[in-house]
């Protein structure tokens, strides 16, 4: 009796569990319901301010201009009561600085309360549209001394406010650009929106051309595709590597790596799709229209998409995107790595970055319709971009480049250093028939594919196949700039993108404005310039060592580095082209290149001096204990009057091993505290790429061979099979 009711009672608790496990996995998620509920969209503008404000405000998102401080206060009131209904304690001002990242300093609504000690939550129009964080300890490059230390931050009205939620509460968060009291840019997003502004002007005269009197602007969009790891939190934790540089220095290869191809688009594991879950509901109260997930080509390497939208709303959003993907895994008891190179020997992680141009009367300027070789303004946008790629090719590897990113780009996973466009089969020939003959008459149709199966529909083929291997490619409507990194904010390599062709499409307008007959100017420079920068495009495989040759050949730069990339911002080239569209002036620019330099010197500086605590206090003291034992046995196995000789080889070489890591050791403790004597930040960080880079690498090679060579229970720190497979 008493064995039955006990048994009764446990099967219970387990149907219950089971129950409640299956009410999560069967839960509803109404998608539509939870999409921008924590965002202060258009819609809850509208509901909520007066007809003639709501007016005002939207013409100013819309056209640009001013906000009043009386409608400022109102928009204020609204946006802070539906805040505080949703449970908000405070606003920030959030911005993108130099370091990028994202930045957020909390004020309370609180105010003083009146005589009877009541209190009322109060938030002004001046505190909305204006703020002044001090913030002097960002990275300037020397546009702030600190003591002259005012900097700004001011509304971007067309990025929505939102509620950011955790720990801390619920924080209304405005998004917002921050500048110097002397109106210089200091953060990621002010120049975006210049670009943006310049691109738009200028693009409208390419499109004005063409008879479009409707649209009044032309619109950048984006699509980022980021990339990610997912690791367990508690071997993460026991890496300082990962810990301080979110990538592993050290780590032998695992036996197994992403040679069988079997985790690209494989099966989601539960504990992955729950986090993915999550993630993707976190992201659609923000807003965020997290689209497409799937496992990525290395192990514990995943990818989400979002649908593009308005450049600088993308850029907010990516940065939304990476926060969340690090929140959301801390609950799932993992660590979400953005890290361009977390693992030696698999993948690294980049960002796709889809960019195109698109009229607010819905003409997609990159669009080419199913006959390109007919569209000739299609085909001017695309010689004008062949042209601000070709011409600009420094700059926009430049926009791309960051620390971890050194170890993707030309290292055959990623695109080469090099910058060349990839056209595919149909684009080619136009352009080809177009540099030969003048003019192009006809367009490689796709044709039907034909599956060989009678119970399978055969279908309509595109135009062209896809390249994987090219680091500015077309595809379909859009270009994608595949050279970006998976930590880095995609604000530059827009901002980038829209100057250097608001430059081509200038230019362009200039010529074709002033032309007597406008039909045979524009087939006079597509032709022109189609010619003079064909050096561009190249459609074949970009990871091989022909293609570095033949780049070579054509003159096209090949920089190896950020560091090397760093000086394409200043040339007199790059700072005519900011300077024109007031996107950048030459102090601006020299900041920025100063503050490459010391980020770049100061994450190598950390990596190193990780490396040598590391080496230093836990693999070599861990090597030489082992050492020991092996000593030990040795001696105990001979007096036992058995064959040692296995024994004795192996601790022969481990310690010949042990050796070359101490010399490494000791060269790179060296090499590092050199650094100390450099002043000139452009100087030392090239002597972190050149000597102390260099000599982390030399460490790493005798240690991971030791990993190797050590029984695997000596061995400090998780291993790559651990940290990727095990997850
Ligand atoms: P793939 O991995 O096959 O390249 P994804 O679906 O992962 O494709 O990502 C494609 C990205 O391109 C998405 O973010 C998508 O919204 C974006 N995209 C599509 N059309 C445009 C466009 N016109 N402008 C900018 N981005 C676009
Ligand atoms: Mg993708």
């Amino acid at each position: 009796m008493t064995t039955c009711c006990k048994e009764f009672k446990i099967k219970s608790k387990i149907d219950i569990s089971r129950e409640k496990e299956k009410e999560k996995m069967s839960e509803i998620i109404n998608v539509e319901e939870l999409f921008a509920s924590k965002v202060f969209t258009v819609a809850k503008m509208k509901e909520r301010l007066p007809k003639n404000i709501f007016k005002e405000v939207k013409r100013i998102m819309d056209q640009g201009g001013e906000l009043s401080l009386a409608t400022a206060d109102v928009v204020a009131k609204a946006m802070k009561d539906w805040a505080v209904e949703n449970g908000a304690t405070h606003y920030t001002h959030w911005f993108q600085p130099l370091t990028g990242i994202t930045a957020e300093k909390h004020d309370a609504f609180v105010t003083h309360p009146d005589a009877e000690g009541k209190m009322i939550m109060e938030f002004s129009g001046k505190e909305l549209i204006k703020g002044e964080p001090d913030a002097s300890s960002f990275p300037s490059g020397g546009l702030r001394a600190t003591f002259e230390a005012r900097g700004y931050t001011a509304w971007d009205m067309t990025s929505p406010a939102f509620l950011k939620e955790d720990a801390t509460g619920v924080i209304l968060c405005i998004p917002t650009a921050f500048c110097s009291y002397k109106g210089e840019a200091l953060d990621k997003k002010t120049p975006l929106l210049r670009s943006m502004e310049a691109i738009s002007e200028q693009a409208l005269r390419i499109v004005r051309l063409f008879g479009n009197t409707e649209a009044t602007k032309v619109i950048p969009s984006v699509g980022a595709e980021q990339e990610y790891f997912l690791i367990d939190r508690e071997k993460y934790l026991k890496r300082d590597d990962l810990i301080f540089t979110g990538r592993t220095l050290f780590g032998a290869p695992a036996p197994k790596g992403q040679e069988l191809e079997d985790h690209y688009f494989g099966t989601i594991r539960e504990r992955i799709g729950s986090y993915m879950k999550d993630l993707n509901i976190e992201l659609w109260k923000l807003g965020v229209t997290a689209k497409t997930q799937h496992n990525e080509v290395a192990p514990a390497q995943h990818e989400l998409a979002p649908i593009y939208e308005t450049a600088n709303i993308a850029v907010d959003h990516n940065q939304l995107i990476m926060e969340t993907m690090k929140k959301v895994a801390g609950r799932h008891g993992m660590t979400c790595l953005l890290h361009e190179k977390p693992f030696a020997g698999v993948n690294g992680s980049g960002k796709h970055d889809n960019w195109s141009l698109n009229t607010d009367n819905g003409v997609n300027l990159l669009d080419p319709g199913d006959t390109p070789n007919a569209n000739i303004q299609f085909l001017l946008v695309l010689a004008c971009i062949m042209k601000a790629v070709d011409t600009h090719a420094d700059l926009l590897r430049q926009s791309a480049s960051d620390v971890g990113n050194d170890h993707r780009l030309g290292a055959n996973e990623a695109p080469p250093a090099i910058i060349s466009i990839f056209l595919g089969e149909q684009l080619e020939d136009v352009v080809k028939q177009l540099i030969e003959t003048g003019a192009a008459d006809h367009s490689i149709q796709g044709g039907t594919l034909q599956t060989g199966v009678s119970t399978l529909p055969d279908f309509e083929k595109d135009a062209t196949d896809r390249n994987r291997t090219s680091p500015f490619a077309f595809t379909g409507n859009k270009f994608e700039f595949r050279m970006v990194g998976s930590s880095d904010s995609v604000a530059d390599p827009n901002t980038t993108l829209n100057a250097i062709v608001a430059e081509a499409f200038c230019e362009a307008a200039d010529i074709l404005e002033k032309a007597d007959n406008f039909e045979l100017a524009v087939h006079d420079l597509i032709k022109q310039y189609m010619t003079e920068h064909q050096r561009i495009v190249f459609n074949g495989n970009g990871y091989s060592d022909e293609w570095v040759a033949e780049a070579a050949r054509r003159g096209l730069p090949n920089i190896k580095s950020m560091v090397e990339a760093s000086s394409a911002l200043t040339t007199e080239k790059s700072i005519a082209l900011f300077e024109k569209f007031g996107i950048f002036n030459r102090v601006e620019l020299a900041s920025r290149e100063e503050i490459l330099y010391e980020t770049y010197s100061k994450t190598i500086n950390i990596e190193a001096l990780t490396m040598i605590e590391m080496a230093k206090k836990q693999i070599l003291p861990a090597v030489m204990k082992y050492t020991k034992t092996l000593a030990d046995t040795v001696i105990a196995v001979k007096e036992a009057g058995a064959d040692a000789s296995v024994q004795a080889q192996s601790l022969k070489n481990i310690s010949e091993e042990l050796v070359r890591a101490n010399r490494a050791l000791t060269t790179l403790e060296e090499k590092t505290a050199g650094a100390a004597a450099i002043a000139d930040q452009k100087e030392k960080a090239f002597y972190f790429r050149n000597e102390v880079f260099f000599a982390m690498e030399a460490l790493r090679i005798p240690v991971d061979t030791l990993e190797t060579m050590v029984d695997k229970t000596a061995w400090p720190i998780p291993t790559y099979g651990e940290l990727i497979f095990e997850v």
